[in-house]
């Protein structure tokens, strides 16, 4: 019987699938893309293996079509990471490959560079004169945009400041007005200065050796962690290495890369969930062929393949935004110390506020534990002020004694920043006269009041209506917005000082291109001294001049159903807190509560966050929940009840006495009904990481083929953040 080449496919398939070699040409080797045949698509998969039995009779096997690569696509420790994650992960390996490839690699284009070719004025077109070209004003846009940017514009970024057709652009480039040439590739900056390290700096820095082990580098805000990243990576590239750095989704500034290419010498590979598809390709294909020394990049940039992997970063390693919340639902952090692993280099997590997983990790010795208790500048730390507003009368959400804070700063000349993880108007519209809300009729949710009480918005499903004229329910003509969102803040703000620039930053705020680095450009230098925000003003910000920051609402961290939200809050709240007082002058934190006497809180605010994250930790251990315990969610929906809650009680019954693991449910999710779909859970915990992934195993594989598993979709999720 012949022998097999397998090929993990794009499809929820574990394992892979067989096919007879190409008709003619060389066969493939492990690791290069094909194209084959399935059922009645072409897939492009990758070969995990060239000479197996199949698992199917010879005769009946389908040829590969083409192949794509004569080399691998992925170096062999990128494929090996690929192959833990589908097995940690309980994913398909081919979906696994799929969601590391760029867009257009699994589209089946060819894996070469092709440097982006960019627009730009010839000799001649610099030689005119903008009006010659008044009778042809898009013409005439064209080339004033072309004019301020010597270094050229790709066709995209072009299109993104004035309007610029293909015939248009041909028609100037047959003019032999402009030009489109190769870009040249990004040359290495020159070597801003470095600041001599601190003591405490030095010490981490020289923690770090060239081979694997993992460190938690757990520095107050504003420690200097970033330098510590930076020497790191200098040492790198030194010694001829690439570095890997991850950043949190809403960490990827313009700031952050710009003191990264003004320091090191070598070309960066930006990755983020805004590039174009080329850009992706080539700056993916620039990090495997070593030309970029440097990846920066947020949660998928841990599958950017290296060609000489040195050293690995996770800056904010506790931010949510590094687990995946669907298709294959990985945390980035986790896999970027697994990755250091397979790769034998350093791996470094860095955080003012580290996950409770991590610190775990680091009490039992498996992580190195490097501390910077000092900020950099010498600055103080502000302790934090708990602000009773119980018997308060509260004008949109601010007490007298918050805004009195803020005027007595803002008349010393500094900056004040209001945090409120709330964006929109107000959280909800009530009627007055029967308590009727204003839901989303596809969630399980109340809708948002948007533009001050014009527009309704479900933050769940995007869904968007105008707001009712009279109550749904009784017809009374009272509907009152209750609660306050960024909105309704920042306007209050504006009436109560008039005189007093303010910045909004809430994903709505900045939603428009450049928005964000405009506000931010206001803050610092001075024009704008009131900030308001959500979670995006807390990390990262150096604003030296801010002196107050106020906590407008935390209180909804305190009871959530969510076992993760007390220390979600607490890492905000301590982050946030840290951008008061940077500078000369010294910083007040004040964060109002109904609450008080909560005793976490106090906590908190008493003795700091490592002494919360202790007392947390043993709660934890009491309970069994992560990290003492080890969880996976089972997560049903479909457009009925009854379907995800039958198939989940079917696969508990399949699921009989398993040994080590407990199941918790089924129940139906926190949310039940999210976009028009009915959610149920079935978690499971279990003491030992080993009888969880055992269990698994042999269980999930049987799932497909329970009655039900048809009617609805279902995942799994290996070690879930999010419990709603
Ligand atoms: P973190 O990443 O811990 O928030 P940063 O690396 O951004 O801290 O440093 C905070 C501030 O301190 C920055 O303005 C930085 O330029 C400055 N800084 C960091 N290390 C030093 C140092 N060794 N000497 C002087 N200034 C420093
Ligand atoms: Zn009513
Ligand atoms: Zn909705």
């Amino acid at each position: 019987m012949s022998r097999a080449i397998r090929v993990a496919v794009p499809a929820p398939l574990h394992g892979g699938f067989d096919y007879l070699p190409p008709a003619a040409g060389p066969a493939p080797v492990p690791g290069a893309r094909v194209r084959v045949p399935f059922g009645r698509r072409r897939l492009v998969g990758v070969v995990t293996a060239t000479s197996t039995e199949p698992a199917v009779a010879g005769g009946r096997l389908r040829r590969i079509e083409a192949v794509l690569d004569s080399e691998p696509v992925l170096p062999p420790g990128l494929r090996e990471l690929c192959t833990w994650a589908a097995r940690y992960y309980h994913h398909p390996l081919g979906e696994v490959y799929a969601a590391t490839l760029p867009v257009l690699l699994r589209q089946g284009r060819p894996a070469e560079r092709r440097p982006p070719r960019l627009w730009r004025l010839t000799e001649t077109g610099r030689a005119l004169d903008g009006a010659d070209l008044a009778r042809a004003p898009r013409q005439q846009e064209i080339w004033r945009v072309l004019a301020d940017a010597p270094a050229g514009l790709t066709t995209a970024a072009l299109r993104e400041r004035c309007p610029a057709p293909a015939d248009t652009l041909r028609r100037m480039a047959a003019h032999g007005w402009i030009e489109s040439v190769a870009a040249a590739p990004a040359a290495p900056a020159a070597g801003a200065p470095t600041p001599a390290l601190g003591p405490e700096q030095a010490a981490a820095v020289g923690a770090v050796g060239s081979d694997f082990a993992v460190h938690l580098l757990h520095g107050v805000t504003g420690s200097g962690k970033t330098e510590v990243y930076l020497a790191l990576v200098e040492r790198a590239l030194a010694a001829g290495r690439q570095a890997l750095i991850l950043v949190p989704e809403i960490g990827l500034t313009p700031q952050l890369i710009e003191r990264f290419s003004n320091r090191l010498a070598t070309p960066i590979a930006v990755l983020h969930s805004g590039l174009g598809d080329a850009e992706r390709l080539d700056a993916w294909l620039a990090a495997r062929e070593g030309s970029a020394g440097v990846v920066l990049g947020t949660r998928s940039a841990v599958f950017t393949p290296l060609a000489r992997p040195g050293l690995i970063v996770v800056d904010e390693e506790h931010d949510p935004s590094y687990k995946q919340q669907d298709g294959l639902r990985y945390s980035a952090r986790d896999l970027a110390v697994r990755r250091a692993q397979i790769e034998d280099v350093p791996a470094v997590l860095g955080s003012a506020t580290p996950a409770l997983e991590t610190l775990h990790n680091a009490r039992r010795g498996r992580y190195r534990h490097l501390r910077l208790t000092r900020r950099a500048t010498g600055a103080d730390i502000p302790a934090v002020r708990l602000l009773d507003v119980r018997s308060r009368k509260l004008s949109e959400g601010l007490s007298e004694p918050l805004l009195q804070r803020i005027a007595h700063h803002l008349e010393g000349g500094g900056q004040a920043l209001l945090f409120l993880n709330r964006r929109g108007y107000a959280p909800a519209l009530i009627c007055h006269d029967c308590g009727w809300i204003a839901h989303c009729r596809r969630c399980d949710a109340a809708l948002t009041l948007h533009r001050g009480g014009r527009r309704l918005d479900c933050h769940h499903c995007g869904a968007q209506r105008s707001p009712p004229a009279v109550c749904e329910h009784c017809g009374g003509k009272e509907l009152i917005a209750v609660g306050e969102g960024t909105e309704r803040v920042a306007a209050a703000l504006r009436a109560r000082f008039p005189d007093v620039r303010l910045a909004r930053f809430d994903r709505d705020a900045v939603a428009a291109k450049g928005r964000l680095e405009d506000l931010l450009a206001e803050v610092r230098s001075g024009a704008a001294r009131l900030l308001v925000g959500t979670q995006m003003l807390a990390k990262g910000h150096d604003f030296p001049d801010l002196s107050l920051v106020g906590v407008v609402n935390a209180d909804h961290g305190l009871f959530s159903a969510d076992f993760r939200a007390f220390e979600r809050m607490a890492q905000l709240v301590t982050q946030v807190a840290g951008r008061a007082g940077r500078g000369d002058r010294a910083g007040e934190v004040v964060l109002q509560t109904r609450h008080p006497d909560h005793p976490l809180l106090r906590r908190l605010l008493e003795s700091g966050y490592d002494a919360f994250a202790e007392a947390m930790l043993a709660e934890r251990e009491a309970v069994g929940l992560p990290p003492f315990g080890h969880l996976a969610l089972l997560q049903a929906e479909a457009p009925g009840a009854e379907a995800p809650a039958r198939f989940l009680d079917a696969a508990a019954d399949l699921a009989g006495d398993a040994a080590g693991v407990e199941l918790w449910g089924p129940a139906p999710a926190p949310m039940e009904r999210r976009a028009g779909r009915y959610r149920f859970h079935l978690l499971l915990r279990a003491g030992r990481r080993g009888d969880l992934h055992r269990f698994l195993d042999a269980w999930l594989p049987r799932l497909a083929e329970l009655p039900g598993a048809r009617r609805v979709r279902w995942a799994i999720d290996v070690d879930p953040q999010d419990l709603i």
